[in-house]
C-alpha cells in the first residue's frame, strides 16, 4: 500500500469519526426516501481544525506537478470556499518564502441560485492557473459550472479536487479530478418500502 493509499484510507475513517460520513444508520432524507448513509459536510467546518487537517491530507494526495502549477485555489460557497481559502494558505506554508503567494477565489450564489464569480475575483483569475476544490462532489455539476466561470474569466483550470467524492459524477470538468476519500452510498428506498423501517430500526435523529 502506498503512502497516498494510507492517507486516503485514514481520511475515510476520520470522516466517520468526525460524523461527516455516517454509515450503518437509518436516515429520513426529507424527500420521501430513507437510507443507511448520511453525508453532512457541515461537520467539516464546525471546528476549523477539522478542515485544516483534511485540507493538509488533500494537499498530500495531490500530485506535486499540480501543486507547483497552482496560482489560485478557488471553491464554491460555503464549504468549497472555506476549503479553498484554507488550502491556499497551507500551500504557501509548504513553498519557499520567495515563491509568489497563492491567491484564493470564492464562487458565490446569486438570487436565482446560480454560481457566480465577482468582478474582483474574475480579475484575480485572469491569466492564472486555478485549482478548483469542493468539500463534496455529488453529480459533478457544481465543479463543471465553476470551471466554466474560470474559463470565462480567462483563467486556466488545472485540476479539481474534493474531500469526499460520492462517485456519482455524471459530468466532468475536463481536467484531472483528485478526491481525498471516495464513498459510494448504497441504494436509497422510498419510505413506504424501506427495509430498515420494516426491520423496526429507529430513525436516527441528529
Ligand atoms: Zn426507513
Amino acid at each position: 500500500m502506498t503512502r497516498i493509499d494510507e492517507i486516503r484510507e485514514r481520511a475515510l475513517k476520520e470522516l466517520q469519526q468526525h460524523h461527516v460520513l455516517m454509515l450503518n444508520g437509518h436516515f429520513d432524507y426529507g424527500n420521501g426516501y430513507h437510507g443507511g448513509v448520511y453525508l453532512n459536510p457541515h461537520q467539516l467546518f464546525r471546528y476549523p481544525s477539522t478542515i485544516w487537517r483534511f485540507a493538509q491530507d488533500l494537499l498530500d494526495v495531490l500530485p506535486g506537478t499540480i501543486l507547483e502549477a497552482t496560482e489560485v485555489v478557488a471553491g464554491p460557497t460555503t464549504g468549497g470556499a472555506l476549503l479553498a481559502h484554507t488550502m491556499a494558505g497551507l500551500l504557501d506554508s509548504r513553498r519557499p518564502i520567495t515563491h509568489a503567494r497563492t491567491l484564493f477565489a470564492p464562487f458565490a450564489v446569486d438570487a436565482s441560485g446560480a454560481l457566480t464569480l465577482s468582478r474582483f475575483y474574475r480579475q484575480q483569475i485572469a491569466g492564472r492557473t486555478v485549482l478548483l476544490v469542493d468539500d463534496v462532489r455529488n453529480t459533478g455539476q457544481t465543479l463543471v459550472r465553476c470551471a466554466a466561470l474560470v474559463r470565462e474569466a480567462d483563467g486556466t483550470v488545472i485540476a479539481t479536487a474534493e474531500i469526499c467524492d460520492r462517485m456519482e459524477a455524471v459530468v466532468e470538468a475536463g481536467v484531472p479530478n483528485v478526491p481525498l476519500a471516495e464513498y459510494k452510498a448504497p441504494e436509497n428506498f422510498p419510505a413506504a418500502v424501506c427495509p430498515l423501517c420494516a426491520a423496526g430500526i429507529p430513525i436516527n435523529t441528529f
